[in-house]
């Protein structure tokens, strides 16, 4: 199967500025941000979308969710933050290698458009 963008940004194959790293996921900035702060949280694990998640992706899933908040806390935004991952294209998913997006640093407001 071909690399998703994202594992060759994990690979190093392609660039991108990372903010975190651990055994299973990595943080790097978002490209073209909608935000000051726009990061997106990868799993290692190649997952396509939340909805292809299994049981077995619980506490990867889990882990995905508190590095979000502590990279947020991290830029100085612990309090006041989106997290959101978009499931399939017609929710605006483009990279298909599950993220999450965290979103700080402006008025958020709900519900997005
Ligand atoms: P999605 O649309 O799948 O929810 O989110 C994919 C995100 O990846 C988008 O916000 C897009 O800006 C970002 N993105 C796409 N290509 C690259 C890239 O090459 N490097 C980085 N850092 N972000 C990217």
């Amino acid at each position: 199967m071909a690399k998703t963008l994202f594992e060759k940004i994990i690979a190093k194959e392609l660039p991108a500025q990372f903010v975190y790293e651990d055994a299973e996921c990595v943080v790097i900035k978002d490209i073209n941000p909608g935000a000051p702060v726009h990061l997106l949280v990868i799993p290692r694990k190649v997952i396509p979308m939340l909805s292809e998640a299994t049981d077995a992706d619980r506490s990867l899933l889990g882990h995905l969710m508190m590095v979000a908040g502590k990279v947020a806390a991290d830029a100085g935004f612990g309090a006041a933050l989106r997290v959101a991952t978009n499931n399939g294209a017609e929710a605006g998913q483009s990279v298909f290698h599950l993220h999450l997006h965290v979103l700080a640093g402006r008025p958020l407001k709900w519900p997005p458009g």
